[in-house]
C-alpha cells in the first residue's frame, strides 16, 4: 500500500507556498523536476532543480504551450512500478519514474473573470497540466498528484507519517480531487466558449464550477455545503463585491440571488425594491425615490420582511440605507451605494452590503439545473419578458393605462413567485402575495388575507386589494379563484390563459365587471 516518494515534478503557475513545499521535499530527499517559471523560482530559493526540458532533451517551445508534452514525462507517470513491461519499456528509453506530480493549471477562469480578450483567454487554456494531472491520477497506485495549494500541508503531514511514503488511501483521495479539477477546468472553459458563441442548448453545456466558498452548513445546520462559481461575469451574487458583515450563508446566497433576480425585471425604469423571504418575495415596489420604493415594498408585508433580503435597482443612497436600518435585514445588494450610504451602514456590524456591477438582464438565455435522485435537470432560465404589445384583452371591458402598468408589474412579480403564485398589486407595489399552495385559490385566499391582515395591523381604512391588480403564473382551471379574487376588490386580472374552461372563466370575469388579459405565457417556478 505504501508508495515511495523519490522524484517530484513541480509545475505550477500560482507559486504561493511553492518554495516551502520544494525545500521541504528536497530535505526528505525527494528530486525536484520543474517547469520553466516553477525552476526559476526553485533555484532563486537556492533549492537544486532539475529542467523538464533536460529530461525530455526538447525546450519548452511555442510559448509555453509545448513543455512537458512528452513521454520521458508521461512515461514517468503512467508506468506500472510492478509491471515487467512497463519496467522494461522505461528502462529501454531511459524513462525516470515520476511519484509526484504538483501543478496547478494556468489561471483561466481568473482570466475570464477579469473580463480579458478572447485570446488572451485562449493563451490561458492549460494543456500539459491537464494532461499530467490526469495521467498522474489515473496511475494513482504509484503517483501522488496534488493540484491544491491548500493540500501541500496534507502532503507533508502524509510524508511524516508514513517515513517519506504515501498510502494508497491517500493517493486515491487525492486522485479524485485531481479529476474534479481537470473537470471543472475544461466545464469552465467550455462555458466561456458557450458563452462567447451564443450556445444556450441545455444539451450542449456542461454543468460544473469552481469551488468559491465552503459553506458553514447548507439549508439546515446537519447539511454541509459549498458555493461553486461557474464563471460567468454577469452581475448577480456570484460576482458581487462584498463589503461588510459575515459570511453569506446557503439560504443568504439563495435568497440574495432571488432578490436581485427580481429587481433587475425593473431595469432604468425608476427606482424599485424587492424584498425576499425563503426565495418568494414579501414585497416588491416602485417608489418616487428609491427609499420611498423600499417602505412601499415593506409595507406589503412588515412580518415577513424582517430578517429578509432587499435588493434595489438603483444604487443605494443614504435616506434608503437609514430606512432600511430600522428593522434588522440580512443582506442588502445594490448596483452600487453612495458614501453616505455606505457610512451608516457601517454601524450595523452584521447587515451584509453586496455590491454589483450594474443589474443583471433578465432576457439573456442562461441555464438552471435541478437535482434529483440520480441526475440532473437541465432547462434554459425562465428570461420570458412581456410587453404590453404581448397583451390579448379578452373581457368585454379592456384595462385601463393604470391597470395595464400594474398588471405589468404584477405578471413580473408572479415570475419569481414559487408556484402556485398569485400576486395583488396596487399603484406599482405588491399588497398581496400568495405563494407556493397546492391548490391556486388557496394562493388566491392566503394573498388577499395576507393584505387584510396588514391593513389591519396598520390600521388602514380598506383592506389594499380593493381597486387591486392580480396576476397568475398560470391559467385559472376554474373560475373560483378568479372569484376569490374580484371580491378581494382586484379589477383586473393578467393570466397566461389556455385552460380548457377558459370561456368559463372569461365569462365570470364579464360578470363580475373585471378587464382579463391573457399573456400565452407561462411562469411556473417550482
Ligand atoms: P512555469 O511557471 O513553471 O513555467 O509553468 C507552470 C505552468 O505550466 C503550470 O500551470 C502547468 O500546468 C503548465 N504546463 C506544464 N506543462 C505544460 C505544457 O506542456 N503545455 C501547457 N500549455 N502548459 C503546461
Amino acid at each position: 500500500d505504501l508508495a515511495p516518494l523519490r522524484r517530484a515534478l513541480l509545475s505550477v503557475s500560482d507559486k504561493t507556498g511553492l518554495i516551502d513545499l520544494g525545500r521541504a521535499l528536497s530535505e526528505r530527499g525527494v528530486e525536484l523536476l520543474s517547469t520553466g517559471g516553477s525552476a526559476k523560482a526553485l533555484r532563486q530559493a537556492g533549492l537544486t532543480v532539475r529542467d523538464v526540458a533536460d529530461v525530455t532533451g526538447f525546450p519548452e517551445m511555442m510559448d509555453g504551450r509545448v513543455k512537458t508534452l512528452h513521454p520521458a514525462v508521461h512515461g514517468g507517470l503512467l508506468a506500472l512500478r510492478d509491471n515487467a513491461e512497463h519496467v522494461a519499456a522505461m528502462e529501454a528509453h531511459g524513462i525516470g519514474p515520476i511519484d509526484l506530480l504538483v501543478v496547478n493549471l494556468y489561471p483561466f477562469e481568473e482570466t475570464v473573470a477579469k473580463g480579458a480578450d478572447y485570446d488572451t483567454c485562449i493563451e490561458n487554456i492549460d494543456i500539459g497540466g491537464p494532461a499530467m494531472i490526469r495521467a498522474a491520477a489515473k496511475n494513482h497506485g504509484a503517483v501522488t498528484t496534488v493540484v491544491d495549494v491548500e493540500d501541500y500541508g496534507a502532503l507533508l503531514a502524509e510524508l511524516d507519517a508514513h517515513d517519506g511514503q504515501t498510502t494508497r488511501a491517500f493517493r486515491q483521495r487525492m486522485a479524485q480531487i485531481a479529476y474534479a479539477r481537470t473537470g471543472a477546468y475544461d466545464a469552465a472553459v467550455s462555458t466561456w466558449m458557450a458563452e462567447a458563441i451564443g450556445e444556450t442548448a441545455p444539451r450542449r453545456r456542461v454543468a460544473a464550477g469552481t469551488l468559491a466558498q465552503t459553506l458553514r452548513y447548507g439549508e439546515n445546520p446537519h447539511q454541509s455545503a459549498a458555493f461553486y462559481t461557474d464563471g460567468s461575469t454577469r452581475p448577480g451574487v456570484a460576482t458581487a463585491t462584498q463589503l461588510q458583515g459575515k459570511e453569506l450563508s446557503y439560504n443568504n446566497i439563495n435568497d440574495t440571488d432571488a432578490a436581485f433576480e427580481l429587481v433587475s425585471e425593473f431595469g432604468q425604469g425608476g427606482p424599485a425594491c424587492a424584498i425576499i423571504k425563503h426565495a418568494n418575495p414579501c414585497g416588491v415596489a416602485r417608489g418616487e425615490t428609491l427609499k420611498d420604493a423600499y417602505a412601499r415594498a415593506f409595507d406589503c408585508d412588515r412580518t415577513s420582511a424582517f430578517g429578509g433580503i432587499i435588493a434595489l435597482n438603483q444604487p443605494l443612497d443614504a435616506a434608503t440605507a437609514q430606512e432600511i436600518t430600522q428593522i434588522f435585514t440580512e443582506v442588502v445588494i445594490a448596483p452600487g451605494a453612495d458614501a453616505a450610504a455606505r457610512e451608516i451602514f457601517a454601524a450595523k456590524k452584521n447587515l451584509r452590503l453586496l455590491l454589483t456591477d450594474g443589474l443583471a438582464d433578465p432576457a439573456a438565455p442562461a441555464l438552471t439545473y435541478r437535482q434529483v435522485s440520480g441526475g440532473l435537470l437541465v432547462q434554459d432560465k425562465d428570461n420570458g419578458v412581456i410587453t404590453e404589445a404581448d397583451l390579448k384583452v379578452v373581457t368585454k371591458r379592456a384595462p385601463t393605462a393604470a391597470e395595464i402598468a400594474d398588471l405589468l408589474f404584477a405578471w413580473k412579480v408572479a415570475k419569481h413567485v414559487k408556484s402556485n403564485a398569485i400576486v395583488y398589486v396596487k399603484d406599482g407595489a405588491t399588497v398581496g402575495v400568495g405563494a407556493g399552495q397546492m391548490s391556486r385559490v388557496d394562493s388566491t385566499r392566503i394573498a388577499a388575507r395576507k393584505a387584510e391582515d396588514m391593513a389591519e395591523a396598520m390600521g388602514l381604512a380598506e383592506t389594499p386589494t380593493k381597486g387591486s391588480v392580480v396576476a397568475s403564473d398560470a391559467f385559472f382551471p376554474f373560475a373560483d379563484g378568479l372569484l376569490t379574487a374580484a371580491e378581494a376588490g382586484a379589477t383586473a386580472v393578467i393570466q397566461p390563459g389556455g385552460s380548457m374552461r377558459d370561456d368559463d372563466v372569461i365569462a365570470v370575469a364579464d360578470e363580475a365587471g373585471l378587464a382579463m388579459v391573457f399573456t400565452g405565457q407561462r411562469h411556473f417556478r417550482h
